[in-house]
């Protein structure tokens, strides 16, 4: 016998078009080479956009965010989020600020070294009287349409409850026994850096700014507040004063994209820390580090930016002393290079997720699941 379905059925089921729509939404991440600096900006399924940090002082690098910008076709940033106020973080505010507007202001609150106040930060401390401004703690959301953004640290304090509903947080994380607290008391404007973990459905990743060792350890030990991630933003350019291996192990990252330049960060323990990490499967970095050398530096494919082959040839024959972190990288290599290349990584509400490296087109997709 034929049945005869109502009409009514037909116009409430979605239509395979609107289905293939909604599946091929994605939260796109662009993480901009700012030669040791930190700029990453989110552009979430809804269009909303969020910037994390703008680069060193000048116009290199809020030229190069306009670049990307420009390419996602961005035309304002509908949150700010300076996660501390050290130049390779706040420096390209200024010039930024001409290109683009910015409808909210989000950071932890007074710096902790007045001393380093450069022009950005002068003219942020003005943006932020007239404009939108936010002093973000952590457990605070970012209400970013679309998207679940968390602030786990912020001004000295890290996440002191469980994120809730992902594996592993709350868990005894088994790897504190092997965390060793450093002693950092220089340029300690890092300690107070905003950290966010940003979720699209499955999808989870984590960006700490410049967070130093002991506060990170305080995420992961005795408990691991953060649960399983997919994707991680290494903290402080893979500099040795962040990148505490208990973190890294209990939050089992698939993927790192490093924030390194060609001579900042990128140091041999924080390399170490990620090619030993369980269920890590590669690593992505923004610039060849002339500190990792040759025994750490992933393959060329994975490397957004390199220097000419002869200044590489000449770092790994005569390696220069490590850059302090916080410090200008070196003068050597080509800081300057143009045309300079981001990662683009594009992430589907299932956790699927596609890293790109705009210098080859080399690109690999990976899947959610610990
Ligand atoms: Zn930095």
């Amino acid at each position: 016998m034929r049945r005869i379905i109502p009409f009514v059925l037909f116009i409430a089921i979605p239509t395979a078009a609107s289905l293939a729509q909604t599946r091929s939404k994605t939260l796109d991440i662009y993480d901009i080479d700012t030669e040791g600096g930190h700029a990453v900006l989110f552009v979430s399924p809804s269009g909303e956009t969020a910037l994390l940090d703008t680069g060193w002082p000048g116009v290199r690098d809020a030229h190069r965010i306009m670049e990307a910008a420009k390419t996602a076709g961005v035309k304002q940033i509908d949150y700010l989020v300076i996660t501390h106020f050290h130049a390779d973080h706040i420096g390209g505010f200024m010039e930024l600020a001409k290109f683009i507007p910015i409808k909210h202001y989000v950071d932890h609150g007074v710096t902790v070294q007045p001393e380093q106040h450069i022009e950005s930060k002068q003219a942020y401390d003005a943006a932020i009287v007239k404009g939108l401004h936010i002093i973000v703690k952590p457990g605070d959301k970012l209400p970013i349409t679309g998207i679940d953004w968390t602030i786990v640290s912020s001004a000295g304090k890290t996440l002191a409850t469980n994120m809730t509903g992902v594996p592993g947080a709350g868990q005894t994380n088994p790897y504190c026994a092997g965390f060793v607290p450093k002693n950092i008391q220089v340029d300690l404007e890092n300690a107070e850096s905003v950290g966010s973990v940003i979720a699209y459905g499955r999808f989870r990743t984590m960006d700490l700014g410049d967070l130093l060792w002991n506060f990170e350890g305080q995420l992961a030990c005795p408990v691991n507040r953060i649960g399983t991630i997919d994707l991680l933003l290494t903290t402080h350019h893979g500099s040795n004063w962040s990148g505490v291996p208990a973190l890294i192990y209990a939050i089992k990252p698939k993927v790192a994209i490093m924030n390194n330049g060609s001579t900042k960060g990128g140091s041999v323990e924080a390399f170490e820390t990620l090619e030993s990490s369980p269920g890590l499967e590669d690593i992505w970095q923004l610039h060849w580090s002339a500190n990792g050398l040759l025994e750490h530096n992933a393959a060329g494919k994975f490397i957004a930016n390199l220097e000419k082959p002869a200044i590489t040839a000449g770092i790994i024959a005569n390696p220069p002393p490590p850059t302090p972190p916080g410090a200008l990288p070196a003068a050597i290599g080509n800081p300057d290079h143009s045309p300079a290349y981001w990662i683009k990584v594009s992430a589907k509400s299932d956790g699927t997720f596609t890293v790109t490296n705009i210098r080859n087109g080399f690109s690999k997709t990976y899947r959610t699941g610990n």
